[in-house]
């Protein structure tokens, strides 16, 4: 007799859930953290990804917008000295 697989632990799509049932898990400092409706143990976790080409600048951090902004600014302003 073959067993079906069950399902166990916590998988993605549950956690997907817990944020879609609109509970606001406080996920500060990196660790777990037990949401207060469902029980749910929450982490985030931070990925980092690299690129070599520029990124859309939508997708820069907001110091990087501010940056380049600052930078394009400048730039313009030295243009019309
Ligand atoms: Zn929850």
């Amino acid at each position: 007799m073959k067993e079906k697989k069950k399902k166990t632990g916590i998988d993605k799509e549950e956690l997907a859930f817990c944020k879609r049932r609109g509970h606001k898990v406080s996920l500060s400092g990196g660790g777990w953290a037990q949401c207060s409706y469902c029980r749910m143990w929450l982490r985030e976790v931070r990925k980092i990804e690299e690129r070599s080409d520029e990124p859309p600048v939508k997708e820069m951090s907001s110091m990087e917008q501010c940056r380049r902004s600052l930078a394009e600014a400048k730039r313009i302003s030295d243009d019309t000295k």
